[in-house]
């Protein structure tokens, strides 16, 4: 899934009431409550950020994505051709091994 990656205090909900779930412990992600859609996901390892769903956004095409992270949890089939810098996984702010 494409997320963009935000400092928490830079972002808020201008209007609606976002349906949370907690998928497992300190990890909660929101979704449209009429329609289902992904909007957000927070980890409390991660406190300063929010990453917001691309396919939330009115132009998905922008902001262009500029990394790959957790590419030690992607599907075998799928890979991608662009050139855009890869990670096997995630640490926080800002750490990426
Ligand atoms: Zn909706």
């Amino acid at each position: 899934m494409a997320w963009a990656g935000l400092k928490r205090d830079e972002f808020s909900i201008l209007s609606g009431d976002p349906t949370v779930h907690e998928p497992s412990p300190g990890v909660q992600r929101s979704f449209c409550g009429r329609c289902g859609t992904s909007l957000t996901l927070t980890d409390e390892r991660f406190s300063g950020e929010v990453y917001v769903a691309l396919a939330s956004f009115e132009d998905a095409d922008s902001p262009l994505p500029e990394i790959h992270i957790w590419r030690s949890q992607r599907l075998p089939w799928l890979e991608t051709t662009d050139e855009w810098p890869r990670y096997a996984q995630f640490k926080g702010d800002g750490v990426l091994e």
